[in-house]
């Protein structure tokens, strides 16, 4: 590994599990934090843990602002734990001349984002540096999730499984990036940012007998099915024309060189159920967003590895993404 961070450390990508396992990994060895799930399960299985920051700029963007985010990257974290969020702290490191105006929008995007989960902010720190130290504001989450179906993980797919995609992908990534960048491709464009509990809460009131899920936020979709192949030792075949992407952010790649699969979501999941269960989960999907779909099969072929195949019947492999993508998308 190099001597000193760079950007890439930070992509959700290759780069960013390196640094994980190879410092933060290896300090804090213990069994419930090597299971790399979106959230700690803790308490014999009884509750979930987590936590996140965020420093995303533009602080507010179209779909979202950095509050919503705040709340929502927490509170998915549990979600895809099969957890309900229940109780969140707040901490915010706030930079020197910032706009008490701004910061009483964010604070109430966040108790907005907190009802739709029917959680509490319980607990917060606020830190004032002076200004230069850090950009605007910095915000951490964490929070505590009671666990409404046991056993949940991601490392324990298997050929009995289906993988499922609640929507279209890239929205967030795509935003945030055109926003920074002041292009204005279209009006219709906006983050997918959203708190995904209540999908979560219908799909186990179904009874659907869910395997896995994962948000694919940093490092997009291919970040997920690289990870969900190596935690359980499979092969991901994925059919790439059950992959939805919107018009415009197939544009904005196109024109800035990006892949979709890599960019990142806020409000997006994947979803590994027993086969049996697909199509009923499917159609709960898309009650929420039309662009849900079966999108791959899980088998031994290359163990560890994702497979795309694509609608002129090629295949190759899809690798876990590496380098700088974009940083401070979260
Ligand atoms: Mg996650």
């Amino acid at each position: 590994m190099t001597k000193t961070i760079s950007l890439a450390h930070g992509n959700g990508g290759v780069e960013n599990n390196e640094l994980i396992s190879k410092v933060f990994y290896r300090a804090f060895k213990n069994d419930i934090l090597q299971k790399s799930e979106d959230a700690a399960v803790i308490e014999s299985g009884t509750l979930a843990f987590s936590t996140d920051s965020f420093t995303v700029t533009p602080l507010f963007f179209a779909g979202g602002d950095i509050g919503k985010l705040a709340v929502c990257g927490t509170c998915n974290d549990l979600a895809m734990m099969g957890a309900k969020p229940k109780y969140l702290t707040c901490s915010v490191i706030i930079e020197e001349g910032f706009s008490i105006d701004e910061l009483e929008r964010i604070v109430s995007s966040m108790q907005k984002e907190l009802d739709i989960n029917g959680a509490v902010i319980v607990s917060g720190d606020t830190k004032v540096v002076p200004r230069g130290s850090v950009d605007k504001i910095f915000i951490n989450t964490a929070g505590i999730g009671e666990i409404l179906k046991k056993g949940i993980s991601s490392n324990k797919i298997n050929e009995d499984d289906i993988i499922l995609l609640s929507r279209d992908i890239g929205c967030h990534g795509a935003t945030i990036f055109a926003s920074r960048e002041g292009i204005e491709l279209t009006s219709t464009l906006k983050s997918d940012c959203s708190s995904l509990y209540p999908i979560v809460k219908r799909l186990l009131d179904e009874d659907i007998d869910i395997t896995a899920m994962r948000d694919a936020t940093r490092g997009g979709l291919s970040a997920v099915l690289n990870e969900w192949a190596k935690q359980s030792d499979i092969c991901i075949e994925v059919d790439e024309s059950k992959i939805s992407i919107s018009d415009e952010v197939m544009g904005l790649c196109e024109i800035l060189g990006f892949d979709a699969m890599s960019l990142a979501n806020e409000g997006t999941f994947l979803l590994a159920v027993k086969k049996d269960e697909a199509h009923r989960a499917v159609e709960i999907l898309k009650s929420y967003n039309k662009n849900a779909s079966i999108i791959a099969n899980v088998s031994t072929k290359y163990l560890k590895k994702v497979i795309i195949n694509s609608s002129w019947g090629t295949q190759r492999f899809l690798d876990m993404p590496s380098g700088e993508l974009l940083p401070r998308i979260c």
